[in-house]
């Protein structure tokens, strides 16, 4: 008994330092984009025999593919290019939003096979219409075994311990389980659940201007307020998942009742129908007509207009206390702004960072936090989570040669 037991053990460690070889030579094609066996053999200090046989299957599975030779001015035969091979398998993704679902099919050098805006008009179908689109949209467009995952960012809430989801902005119902319905519907896919600004952080790091950063928080402002924090390189996400709510801190004790239950959160101040009310209220005692979108409020903006002036500047300050606040607790060297907030242009950037140094006049401590810390806009679009859901699959999920112990993953 005791020599069986250890065989299987030595085979479990075997097959683990295996999967982990495997990853590590996929993830250096990826980053290089081209390279020869030997390369990778120098980055690793594996023996050229065990990348060559590694490489073997990683080819033979379909992901990795010899593009031609190396231009390299050796003598003898020209060792031959190592690639991903984009169409060796896919990733589904779906950005889950108040009015619809966002679609993507990326395939594995992040490239948009095919993408979709779905509105769904009845809030009970969301995963009724992820299922359809995936038996009548993916299954049409790629065999079905190629697909790795599906992953979905979610504006929400996410109890990973107890996999609950609660969100103010998708309105869903009460005990409404939409990760037990999506893993009855989808039986043998992958699915990994999200909350959209911690696939937004990833994204930001590995596509965007915060690329490898180690202490940052990405704060989303759209509809809702969201962030994601990624601490020493890597997201932090608390003892059940539920870390950096950055929209539900509470700015004011006495303010206006939130949709999660307290009052005076900084979502309450700086969403975007928040800063639309604000303004309107500025507007409507200076006798001016009222806004409908973050658009018109920019316009004025930037012709300099009274009312949003005054919004801005109270915008700006609420912002500057809680990224204070996030400073001071954390000690982070980036801020990056997404969302629709960004249509408010550098100006708005510029007060922010006014407001935050008004706060630490005096205070050495203070002064140095803000000094060290660069705030700046996001540069991807408002569909990068789909694109760091699949990122976030790949680099931290996705297994090559070993079963994956679990089917659904919430974040
Ligand atoms: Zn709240």
């Amino acid at each position: 008994m005791p020599i069986i037991k250890k065989i299987k053990k030595n085979l479990t460690n075997q097959a683990l330092i295996k999967e982990s070889n495997l990853k590590t030579l996929f993830r250096l094609i990826s980053e290089r984009g081209s390279i020869t066996r030997s390369e990778l053999a120098e980055l690793t200090d594996l023996s050229p025999t065990t990348v060559s046989s590694l490489i073997d299957e990683l080819i033979q599975s379909g992901i990795v593919v010899c593009t031609g030779t190396s231009d390299s001015k050796s003598i003898g035969r020209k060792p031959s290019m190592l690639e991903i091979n984009a169409k060796g398998a896919y990733i589904a993704a779906f950005g889950w939003g108040r009015k619809g679902l966002k679609y993507f099919l990326y395939d594995l050098k992040y490239n948009v096979v095919e993408h979709l805006t779905i509105p769904v008009v009845n809030s009970d179908n969301f995963t009724q219409t992820i299922y359809d689109t995936i038996i009548n949209k993916t299954f049409r467009k790629i065999n079905k075994r190629r697909l790795l995952a599906l992953c979905i960012s979610i504006p929400a809430l996410i109890d990973s311990s107890n996999q609950v989801i609660n969100s103010s902005v998708l309105g869903l119902r009460e005990n409404e389980n939409i990760v037990k319905e999506l893993a009855e519907l989808l039986t043998s896919i992958p699915i990994i659940i999200g909350n959209e600004s911690v696939f937004f952080t990833y994204a930001e790091n590995e596509f965007g201007g915060a690329k490898s950063a180690e202490n940052l928080i990405y704060i989303n402002i759209s509809e809702g307020v969201g962030a994601g924090i990624m601490l020493n390189g890597s997201i932090y996400k608390g003892s059940s998942g539920m870390a950096s709510e950055f929209g539900h801190m509470t700015i004011d004790i006495h303010g206006p009742e939130c949709a999660c239950g307290n009052r005076g959160c900084l979502e309450c101040y700086l969403s975007i129908p928040a800063i639309i009310n604000k303004y309107s209220q500025y507007a409507q005692s200076m006798g001016m007509l009222p806004a409908e979108s973050i658009d018109e409020i920019a316009i004025a903006f930037s012709n300099n207009d009274a009312a949003a002036v005054a919004t801005i500047h109270d915008v700006a300050d609420i912002l500057s206390y809680g990224i204070c606040n996030v400073l001071y607790l954390l000690d982070i060297d980036k801020v990056i702004i997404g969302g629709s907030i960004r249509k408010l242009g550098q100006p708005f950037l510029d007060e922010v960072r006014r407001c935050m140094q008004t706060r630490a006049v005096g205070n050495s401590f203070g002064n140095n936090l803000i000094k060290r810390c660069a705030i700046y806009f996001s540069t991807l679009d408002n569909n990068a989570s789909c694109l760091g859901a699949a990122k976030y699959f790949i680099d931290n999920i996705m297994k090559l040669s070993i079963e994956m112990e679990h089917r659904l993953f919430i974040y």
